[in-house]
């Protein structure tokens, strides 16, 4: 006896609806917090000053706390002398950004690792734009990566001056992606002295840090 098409549909629609739900099961939830070292935050800048009329990024390094509620950036990369930059496009210099990496990974004993990216908008208050949300939620779908929630971190620019290019870095804003989409996070600052023993692979925690222990 064959099936009706009536009864196919309906298992259609009952195997795509299973598939649904167990696919939403496995997400994890978006960190809460999100935390940038200060000297971290500051390269970001200088490094968005630098490029005015082009954008410009490189990639983040941190770890994330262990119930994966927060993310700490401890680093940040520039593009790298290889990246290709243009005024609404920006592609970093792979090599020189893999470098950074594992510069950084062996540094800490590897209590650091590639958290996500970072890149610029010449834009006041940056939000990701369709290319953006389209790249980082592959990226968070990879099995490659490795990376279940991207960070993306997004410097906004003041012009003061088209010609001679001139602008001024506002703010980083911060965004938590998953493959399913994203959220926006406030980007908490903090200082640096409450990791000077990264590199000695033993994170010095002060007391205003809410942090047990980092694990990866
Ligand atoms: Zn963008």
């Amino acid at each position: 006896m064959t099936n009706s098409p009536k009864l196919n549909l309906m298992r259609t629609i009952l195997n795509w609806t299973d598939s649904k739900m167990k696919h939403r099961k496995r997400l994890p939830n978006h960190y809460e917090r999100v935390y940038i070292l200060k000297s971290a935050l500051q390269v970001m800048a200088a490094e968005s000053e630098r490029m005015p009329g082009l954008e410009t990024g490189g990639v983040l390094v941190g770890f994330v706390d262990s119930s994966l509620k927060a993310a700490v950036v401890t680093a940040v990369s520039g593009p790298g002398p290889k990246a290709e930059h243009g005024p609404y496009t920006f592609n970093r210099d792979r090599a020189f950004c893999q470098a950074f990496l594992d510069e950084h990974a062996a540094h800490t004993g590897g209590v650091v690792d590639f958290v996500g990216e970072w890149h610029k908008h010449r834009e006041m208050d940056p939000l990701p734009s369709l290319v953006d949300i389209s790249t980082y939620r592959k990226l968070a779908a990879n099995p490659d990566c490795h990376l279940d929630l991207p960070l993306v971190f997004i410097t906004g620019m003041e012009v003061l001056s088209k010609s001679p290019p001139i602008e001024r870095f506002v703010r980083a804003k911060a965004f938590v992606f998953r493959r399913d989409g994203f959220v926006s996070r406030c980007l908490m600052t903090l200082p640096d002295e409450a990791y000077v023993d990264l590199s000695l692979s033993r994170p010095a925690y002060s007391s205003n840090v809410p942090f047990s222990s980092p694990s990866r």
